[in-house]
């Protein structure tokens, strides 16, 4: 699979696989119930690896999201994720060291992968998750902050056990990254962080108006569609245009 393989599927909608990494009990299958639901599971199998789908919209743009929510045991081959996703978050928990070493170990793995298969391009996500516990804290944040800068990936720190936009905003910040460097074919939207740029057709952004009315939206399959018109990736602002 070439890093430049384009993400419009079949000619539909865009298709965008990502795929959770991460040691035992770091919280892959609550972040991932939690971005497909917007709910908090306590208890999940831990032996349960598989494929969840969400549908985002973007301006009225569809794009599916698959999520794999990994589950490693002992000799499993790393390839099945490797090869499929487009984009990787690397969780690890802020209340184990041993869980941020072995996410250095999976960045690494992911790294070697990308060079190997000229992938530069795949965007990593580091997420340092459970900071409801402060308490019981052992990483701390400029260390998660080095280890993402070291690997060239974004870098964030959450929770899957209280607000969803903590959850929301990693995947979008993959998501709009994918987006803005890939080759995703998505007529009629761009991303600009400050204005359009020059030499496009004439667009306006959405009016606050506009965007609260299509809230409650839903597409063929019932499923609420999200109107989000603006994101912040690298600590900047984005504004979606169409
Ligand atoms: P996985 O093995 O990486 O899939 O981890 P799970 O999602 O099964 O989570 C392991 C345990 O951590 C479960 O008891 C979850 O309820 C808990 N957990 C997951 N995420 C969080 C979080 O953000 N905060 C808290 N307090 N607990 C969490
Ligand atoms: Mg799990």
């Amino acid at each position: 699979m070439s890093g430049k393989k384009s993400l419009q599927r079949n000619g539909s909608a865009p298709e965008i696989n990502i795929a959770l990494l991460g040691s035992l009990g770091v919280g892959k299958s609550a972040l991932t119930v939690k971005y497909i639901t917007k709910r908090f599971i306590m208890e999940y199998d831990p032996d349960i690896e598989d494929t969840y789908t969400k549908h985002e919209s973007w301006n009225n743009r569809d794009i599916t999201i698959q999520v794999m929510d990994t589950c490693d045991k002992e000799n499993s081959d790393p390839l099945r994720y490797l090869r499929w996703a487009d984009a990787f978050i690397v969780v690890y928990s802020i209340t184990s060291q041993a869980s941020f070493e072995k996410a250095k170990e999976y960045l690494e793995t992911v790294n070697q992968h990308k060079k190997t298969f000229c992938k530069e391009s795949v965007p990593v996500a580091l997420l340092g998750n459970k900071i409801d516990l402060e308490r019981y804290r052992q990483v701390s944040k400029a260390e998660g902050t080095k280890l993402a800068s070291d690997y060239m990936c974004l870098f964030y720190e959450a929770t899957a056990a209280e607000e969803y936009e903590y959850v929301e905003e990693v995947f979008h910040g993959l998501i709009l990254y994918l987006l803005q460097y890939k080759n995703c074919y998505l007529p009629h939207l761009y991303i600009s962080e400050e204005k359009p740029p020059t030499g496009q057709m004439p667009v306006r952004p959405k009016s606050p108006k506009g965007t609260s009315e299509r809230k409650d939206e839903k597409d063929s399959k019932g499923i609420p569609k999200k109107n989000t018109s603006s994101f912040k990736l690298f600590n900047k602002s984005f504004k979606i245009f169409n």
